[in-house]
């Protein structure tokens, strides 16, 4: 089979890519530019006959890819790399443009899609063979058939290619459903893809959420890799137990960053902020609960507000911004409610107004809550935006408690001078990714995953291929 060449890539027209082409529909819908409160350009909505018509493109490409040897796939994935480089500008403004996040930050995760796949080229597909006097043992992986991708709307971009990257280099096909809020460069990129892949290998299909409940109902879906809230992978999962699919769901967090009374305090206090803040606080893995020791609490609180202050929150080509705006209304509603019920409960604001003054866009500055209690839903829930609270601790034992006290385990962070120490103490957390002197950084080089209601299975780096596979044993004994 040969690649379908969906020549003439346009920034300003979208479209679901099946069986390697373009496809529209009467039936529309529209991203919003957060930064300025307007509509971006129409995309379709994809029918379940779209999602139908994908799924059957992608299980006849499938035996095909699935037969091709791995290093042939390799070269196919490299060699798309080094086209898409002439992408990477338009694809940055799109990105600005359906995120509202700062130029600088659109520009990395855009680079980030090069990383991503060439990371994963450098992996092997694990093999185990064991001999005994009887018989050999051939440990080998399979790749599962037909995939979908189900992706939020915080980075849609490597989200995306996030999937693909493992999906296809294990042999399968994948179809990705980018999220209503922003379905633009998700569809974009598969859309360029279709100059290297053969039809139906890697396709998209942008709509609501209903069509992701029909991608997890599917009979000839074998897998869907779900990135998004914990309520909903719920629904993922228990749409997915009907045909027993293999679901992995990268949930949310509610990260706990503990900070050891030995830390450089102007050094590390600004690297706490960047870890909360970053994005705007729309990270799954972002520091979301920051426990600092109480030796050092007021200083290093001043020192966080002193930086949160210089932190300048605007249009992505507008200045030296760091932060951009919540990315969509709904989710803009559902962080103000934290300002208003911590100004209600009457917490401190260390830095930052209760009250979200309102624009053209969706902005908010970032906050700080100076210790809530324990019970307050500024500690307990996910807020997933720019507001974050601080609280002093006294006993490692009693702090390392406290943060482990959440049914959410994504990633979490340890400062301390004394390495070893703070090394310790990331081992006696509960979640999937935890960091030690540093924010939290996810990375194709290692599997992403969330412990307790954070997720199941994870992804990315050479373990997180094993999620994209099926195990088959083959028994040989000596004739
Ligand atoms: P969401 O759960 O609302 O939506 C995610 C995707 O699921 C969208 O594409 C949506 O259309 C689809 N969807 C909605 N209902 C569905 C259903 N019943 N069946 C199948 N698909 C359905 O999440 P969101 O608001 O887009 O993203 C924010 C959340 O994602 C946060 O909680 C954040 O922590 C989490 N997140 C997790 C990771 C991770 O890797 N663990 C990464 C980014 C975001």
């Amino acid at each position: 089979m040969s690649p379908s060449k969906v020549s003439n890539i346009e920034f300003d027209k979208f479209y679901n890519i099946v069986d390697g082409k373009q496809r529209g529909s009467d039936n529309v819908h529209h991203g919003i530019n957060p930064s300025t409160g307007q509509e971006n350009w129409p995309v379709p909505i994809g029918s379940e006959q779209d999602l139908n018509d994908a799924v059957e493109a992608a299980k006849k490409a499938f035996p095909v890819w699935r037969d091709t040897p791995l290093e042939k796939r390799k070269e196919t994935l490299l060699k798309f790399c080094d086209y898409f480089g002439q992408f990477t500008d338009d694809l940055i403004t799109l990105l600005c443009k359906e995120t509202g996040k700062p130029r600088k930050f659109a520009a990395i995760e855009v680079g980030a899609i090069v990383g991503f796949i060439q990371y994963h080229c450098s992996l092997d597909i694990p093999e185990e063979r064991i001999d005994d006097d009887e018989k050999t043992l051939y440990t080998e992986y399979t790749p599962l058939g037909v995939c979908a991708g189900i992706i939020p709307w915080n980075f849609p971009l490597v989200l995306s290619i996030g999937k693909v990257a493992p999906a296809l280099l294990t042999g399968n096909a994948i179809i990705i459903k980018p999220s209503p809020f922003t379905p633009y460069t998700g569809l974009k990129a598969v859309e360029i893809m279709q100059e290297f892949f053969a039809p139906g290998l890697v396709q998209a299909v942008g709509g609501n959420n209903e069509l992701g409940a029909q991608m997890c109902a599917h009979p000839d879906i074998a897998k869907i890799s779900f990135t998004g809230s914990i309520a909903t992978g719920k629904k993922v999962m228990e749409t997915s137990a009907k045909t027993l699919k293999r679901v992995t769901l990268e949930l949310g967090g509610n990260d706990a960053s503990i900070i050891l009374p030995d830390v450089d305090i102007k050094k590390v206090a600004p690297e706490v902020v960047m870890g909360a803040f970053q994005n705007s606080g729309q990270v799954c893995a972002a520091t979301k609960r920051i426990y600092i020791h109480e030796s050092i609490y007021k200083e290093f609180l001043e020192e966080m507000v002193t930086f949160t202050k210089s932190v300048k929150v605007g249009n992505p080509d507008d200045g030296d911004n760091l932060l951009g705006p919540i990315q969509n209304p709904m989710q803009y509603e559902k962080v103000k409610d934290f300002f208003a019920d911590s100004k209600a409960k009457g917490y401190k604001f260390a830095v930052g107004e209760p009250d979200v003054a309102t624009g053209k866009g969706f902005f908010i500055q970032p906050t700080i809550i100076d210790n809530p209690p324990n019970d307050s839903r500024i500690i307990a829930e996910e807020p997933f935006g720019p507001i974050v609270p601080t609280q002093p601790w006294s006993d490692l034992d009693e702090v390392i408690a406290r943060a482990n006290d959440t049914k959410m385990g994504l990633g979490a962070c340890v400062w301390g001078k004394d390495v070893e120490k703070a090394s310790q103490v990331a081992r006696r957390l509960e979640a999937g990714s935890v960091f030690v002197n540093s924010w939290e950084k996810p990375t194709p080089q290692a599997i992403f995953g969330g412990h307790k209601e954070s997720g199941i299975g994870g992804e990315w780096g050479k373990t997180g291929l094993l999620a994209f596979m099926n195990a088959r044993v083959i028994h040989v004994y000596k004739s």
